[in-house]
């Protein structure tokens, strides 16, 4: 499913995102973007999560609110 909405840039730069596409991404406050601008374009992302031990972006669990890979989570069993 794609979801498109206008929305007007306001005089600081800030844009909403709305609730439905932030629902949809699972997108919460405090969740850090990743912004890119490229050939006219802006994609916002949310931010990679990694392992807290090994930074793969691997297998993640998440577990209050930091992530772990499988392989490390292997490991402290
Ligand atoms: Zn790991």
């Amino acid at each position: 499913m794609i979801y498109t909405n206008f929305r007007e840039i306001d005089k600081a730069g800030r844009i909403v995102i709305s609730k439905d596409i932030r629902k949809h991404l699972n997108i919460n406050p405090g969740d850090v973007l990743h912004i890119e601008a490229n050939d006219g374009a802006i994609t916002i992302k949310k931010a990679e999560s990694k392992c807290v031990f090994c930074n793969s972006v691997d297998d993640l669990s998440e577990f209050e609110g930091k992530y772990i890979c499988t392989s490390c989570r292997e490991k402290l069993k």
